[in-house]
């Protein structure tokens, strides 16, 4: 399986909107962070997103991705969900109803902002349909992949990690329950939150999830959903090299 990166900043992006701080302004390209998302292509061949955030349409431009077969919500927040209406690009490749997977609150949440993706009148073109399935903690499968769904905490709501084989995705998480725990066991890359080196109430923090990669163990590990205050390359030297700072256009082959 084909992992790409698609964004790996907080919900204000890096640069954040003037900001002169040394990682706003470093020159770095690792340092400029479209908001979180991944991008999966199986070997069975589905082509998985993760999240469709508010520069999904650029990214997938950048990255010269143009198939799409089915959106994985991690939850509801704006930063997540806010590039739906560019979804209709792979109605048009698909010739049909996108399928969604995420947990019922999302579900919810997505029916009630973008009501007309989910109205199911006859398709022209010009809005994305959206097919919602929600999901708990049960595998799922898409095509012929199975996705395994990661419950989790997010201050004060859920969030939904996946695991797909020996890939796992866990952004926007206060707090991995024991029983999810146990679903997150030889893998060989882990992408984890983390925000800051500070703890904050609904993301993990650089030794928060550090310390989720000593329990879990997995051969690689990247931290993303990362604010302006962890500069890319300093930032490394004080976590690698097993543990590393995700960037923009990373690319994984499992
Ligand atoms: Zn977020
Ligand atoms: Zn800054
Ligand atoms: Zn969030």
């Amino acid at each position: 399986m084909r992992v790409v990166i698609l964004g790996t900043a907080t919900s204000y992006g890096v640069p954040v909107i003037g900001c002169r701080c040394a990682t706003c302004t470093s020159t770095d390209v690792r340092n400029k962070r479209t908001r979180a998302s991944a991008y999966v292509e199986t070997d069975e061949g589905p082509h998985l997103l993760i999240d469709s955030g508010p520069e999904m349409r650029l990214q997938m431009l950048r990255e010269g991705l143009s198939h799409v077969d089915a959106v994985l919500y991690t939850h509801l927040h704006a930063d997540h969900t806010a590039g739906i209406d560019d979804l209709k690009a792979f109605n048009a490749r698909l010739g049909g109803i996108l399928p969604c997977f995420g947990d019922a609150p999302t579900g919810v949440a997505l029916r009630e902002r973008f009501a007309y993706a989910f109205a199911g009148t006859p398709w022209i073109g010009l809005i994305p349909h959206i097919g919602f399935t929600a999901v708990d903690a049960a595998p799922f499968f898409v095509g012929g992949t199975c996705v395994q769904p990661i419950p989790m905490r997010h201050g004060a709501i859920r969030s939904t990690g996946y695991r797909i084989g020996k890939f796992a995705y866990l952004t926007d998480t206060s707090g991995i329950p024991s029983a999810s725990r146990e679903l997150l066991r030889d893998l060989q890359v882990l992408v984890v939150d983390a925000l800051r080196w500070e703890p904050h109430p609904t993301h993990f923090s650089v030794p928060e999830a550090l310390a989720l990669v000593d329990d879990l163990q997995p051969e690689h590990a990247y931290l993303t959903h990362v604010g302006h205050t962890l500069e890319h390359q300093t930032t490394n030297d004080k976590i690698g090299p097993r543990v590393e700072v995700a960037y923009d256009g990373l690319r994984l082959e499992l």
